[in-house]
């Protein structure tokens, strides 16, 4: 056997400009078809640049998510959380596989009651609930989750006035080994603020505590972290039950589950790196099934997962406005969508492909918006071979938070379009017209 020569190890930096141990980058592989739907075509269509959504793909991830939780814990109820995507057609279709509703502020509240959800399957979070709202909620029986003191206080008047016991929820927040700690939403359970808040709450009388709420963070990447909530959660339902005789009816573990979205420092991409629907299930189940409650009375688990269910839908068509060389030499490519359609950008390495494979060398390129801000930065660094102006693009996966968090600057939002189950592609909401944004305003 021949000695291979000695080589020093060495230690290089991981930078997102160059090909990782993965090999090709995403951006070299086409994205010609959603669904069996050409993107081309919806382009042109529909204009650029475009939202367009799978419906396909939305009932495949929230039924795998049914299954993975379903199998393993007899009481399980998802609710769609409104801040993930709102726009009418998508909720609808969680409403349609049997999600409630998990708003976070009046306005999503109404959003909820507007398409027909009873109030009873509305799960009302947030830290402000202007008090005629609260009042609203816990009179239509909506799930109300208690964020703080002055909240209590408040719910209590209500409940006094109205001579009436309203069932609430608490949220709590505690140590999951999650940094930064999401401490700011709830009452600490660690230091003893949420059992605090549970004796106040019996003493009173006014108001029945029947849930435990916590929503640990988002793109949480570690199962374990859910293990150790519901592992809290679980057995601080059970002293509340032993300590005041209150059976505590529903514990809701939050969102919050890894989508395969990428983090810009990431190594790996978020597809390989996003736990899978069944780690978190199983995580969390395992914790549930072991706290000791007795087999007939189980609380219900629910979940608000958004990202995890929706961000692998949603895809983004742009087109290519301009190509340029930057002082340095990087080139740089511009297309019609920018951060202010894909907010996401500020977080997230987005995938893209070209729609169509023209051939050439991947050139490293930062890909910028059309906006006049210096941050309007879409995708920093990606291995793109050149896409003459007028050539199209697909960023992926950008079905969480984009439509909610889009902003209103300098230009027009873009349609979205959702393809059917029967793959018929349909605009779910048109493009903005200036009416649109000048509407609201007093000449
Ligand atoms: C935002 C939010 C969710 C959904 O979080 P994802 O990270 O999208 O899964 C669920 N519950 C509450 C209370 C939230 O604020």
């Amino acid at each position: 056997m021949q000695k291979l020569p000695y080589e020093t190890p060495s230690i290089v930096k991981h930078t997102n400009l160059l090909a990782n141990k993965f090999g090709k980058s995403p951006s070299r592989r086409t994205l010609s078809h959603i669904d069996g739907v050409s993107v081309a075509e919806l382009m042109e269509r529909h204009g650029s640049p475009l939202f367009i959504f799978s419906e396909k793909r939305i009932r495949a991830r929230i039924r795998e998510a049914k299954r993975a939780f379903g199998t393993r814990y007899p009481k399980v109820q998802f609710s769609w959380s409104y801040k993930t995507n709102y726009l009418d057609a998508i909720c609808r279709i969680f409403h349609d596989e049997g999600s409630f509703a998990e708003v976070v502020s009046e306005m999503e509240y109404e959003m909820a009651l507007r398409l027909q959800m009873p109030p009873e399957r509305i799960l009302f979070n947030g830290p402000y609930k202007p008090t005629h709202i609260l009042k609203r909620a816990l009179q239509d029986g909506a799930r109300v989750h208690i964020d703080h003191m002055d909240e209590l206080y408040d719910a209590e008047r209500v409940a006094e006035e109205a001579g009436q016991q309203y069932e609430v929820t608490l949220r709590l927040n505690m140590d999951t080994g999650i940094y930064p700690r999401w401490d700011r939403f709830g009452f600490n359970l660690d230091n003893g603020d949420a059992m605090s808040a549970v004796q106040r709450i019996v003493a009173g009388g006014k108001l029945r505590v029947t849930g435990l709420h916590c929503h640990i963070g988002t793109y949480v990447m570690e199962p374990n972290a859910y293990n150790i909530a519901a592992t809290k959660v679980a057995a601080l339902a059970r002293r509340i039950e032993d300590e005041t005789g209150t059976p505590i009816a529903t514990l809701d573990l939050g969102g919050g589950f890894a989508s395969p979205a990428t983090l810009h420092d990431q190594y790996s991409p978020g597809v390989d790196t996003a736990p899978r629907m069944d780690d978190y299930a199983e995580a969390i189940t395992d914790a549930l099934l072991s706290a000791g409650f007795s087999p007939q009375r189980m609380p219900t688990l629910i979940l608000e997962t958004g990202r995890a269910l929706i961000d692998e839908a949603g895809y983004m068509a742009a087109s290519v406005v301009a190509n340029k060389r930057l002082a340095d030499g990087t080139r740089a490519m511009i297309i019609d969508a920018g951060v202010n359609a894909l907010f996401t950008s500020f977080w997230y390495r987005h995938n893209i492909s070209p729609v169509s494979d023209e051939g050439g060398i991947a050139e490293t390129t930062v890909v910028y918006g059309p906006l006049c801000m210096n941050i309007d930065v879409v995708v920093p660094a990606v291995q793109l071979p050149h896409l003459a102006p007028g050539r199209a693009v697909v960023l992926h996966p950008v079905g969480a938070y984009n439509v909610t968090q889009w902003m209103q600057f300098i230009t027009l939002r873009p349609a979205v379009v959702l393809i059917r189950d029967n793959g018929d592609a349909v605009i779910i909401r048109r493009r903005e017209t200036i009416d649109d944004v000048k509407a609201p305003e007093c000449p």
